[in-house]
């Protein structure tokens, strides 16, 4: 057998709405598709207003604008993370300040939160780890204490919930991603919500490189001109039409992916009960999107010995996030205390083959191979 880690599920009839939108004779920005894709965000999860961007990378450059970063503004957001989530505000001369994570959940620690909160602190970035809500009620809280912004990196949540509230629809502003390895995908893609009323306007200006393009397009100004700094973050409308085909799918690649996650956490339970490795922890305020599944090993040379041992049996699984603390580009930098939280999931964490067409017998497969790991069949 050959599993690979991930598999971008591109039916072919989703071609379709991207000939569809070349042959409108418009596939520039903020076309007919962009539009469609804006509306169902904003009916189907509340979203005061979303922009869809070129990735989730510049959803969080815009929101970093959006905040005004000064340089030698402080920004706190968690060392396990992609990068991205740092260089948006390092690009606009902010000091990231590292929390770390909470022990059971790899997502921000609230009272790390608070123990890093200084007169100079403007912003909390809050990435929900596989979709799993952070504790968002404390978070916003310590941000209304200290008058900060709050910026939820949404990229794996979408469809997510924390209680009743979609993430990325609480803080000031979510970012959420596209890229093929997500749960609905436009290859590279991302968008932007605006939750916070005084960003509407300013949003649309720096998503159409600091003009206001979008009130001309429709009709309110007379002409378009340059009234603030931005950038092109808008996507090409042939990418969002693309990103369209898998809202018109939407329900049904949730179904499967839920799906998909339910069963890995039912097929491993026995293995979590022999106390071989963990099932992630879902928090009681939090749901599962079914964007990725992962498991911890009691410690780093497990997890190595473990991944190679799939690799053999042709099965792509992957560890996740070095700390950002400890990168090449940071360490040097960094001059704050131990993260023993960060390292330990960094050390411990692997990611299991997540796709929309994998099969049930594939992931029995795959537990079988895991199982094997541990107790080694007899051999005779
Ligand atoms: C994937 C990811 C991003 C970046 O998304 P792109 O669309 O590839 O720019 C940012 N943050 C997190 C937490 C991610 O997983």
């Amino acid at each position: 057998m050959n599993i690979p880690f991930n598999k971008p599920y591109i039916p072919l009839s989703s071609l379709k709405y991207q000939i569809l939108a070349a042959l409108s004779g418009t596939i520039a920005g903020n076309g007919k598709y962009t539009r469609l894709c804006h509306r169902f965000f904003e009916e189907q999860f509340g979203f005061p207003k979303v922009l869809l961007t070129t990735s989730c990378t510049d959803a969080l450059e815009m929101a970093a604008i959006l905040c005004d970063i000064q340089p030698g503004d402080e920004v706190i957001l968690p060392s396990f993370s992609f990068m991205s989530t740092a260089n948006a505000f390092l690009l606009r001369g902010a000091n990231v300040v590292f929390a770390d994570t909470l022990e059971d959940v790899p997502n921000i620690d609230p009272a790390q939160i608070e123990r890093l909160i200084t007169p100079k602190t403007r912003v909390i970035v809050v990435p929900h780890y596989s979709g799993l809500a952070c504790e968002m009620d404390r978070i916003m809280e310590l941000a209304e204490q200290h008058n900060l912004l709050v910026v939820e990196d949404a990229a794996h949540a979408v469809q997510s919930y924390y209680k009743d509230e979609p993430l990325g629809s609480i803080g000031h502003l979510g970012t959420f991603s596209f890229h093929e390895t997500k749960n609905i995908i436009s290859g590279e893609g991302g968008m932007l919500a605006v939750n916070h009323e005084p960003f509407l306007d300013r949003a649309e200006i720096i998503w159409e490189k600091g003009t206001n393009r979008a009130a001309f397009h429709r009709g309110e100004v007379d002409k378009y001109e340059w009234i603030d700094i931005g950038s092109s973050f808008l996507p090409s409308d042939a990418i969002a039409a693309l990103l369209y085909t898998q809202i018109k799918r939407f329900r049904k690649i949730q179904r499967r992916r839920k799906w998909i996650w339910w069963e890995y956490h039912e097929q491993l339970a026995p293995l979590e009960e022999r106390g071989s490795l963990k099932r992630p922890v879902i928090p009681e305020h939090a749901t599962v999107n079914g964007n990725m599944f992962f498991i911890t090993l009691p410690n780093r040379s497990q997890r190595d010995a473990l991944l190679d041992h799939l690799r053999k049996a042709g099965i792509q699984a992957l560890f996740h996030y070095f700390p950002l603390h400890t990168s090449p580009y940071f360490k040097d930098k960094y001059n704050g205390p131990e993260l023993p939280n960060t390292q330990r999931f960094s050390d411990t964490i692997l990611r299991l083959p997540f796709y929309h067409s994998l099969k049930k017998r594939e992931i029995k497969y795959i537990v079988k191979k895991i199982s094997d790991f541990f107790t080694p069949p007899q051999t005779p």
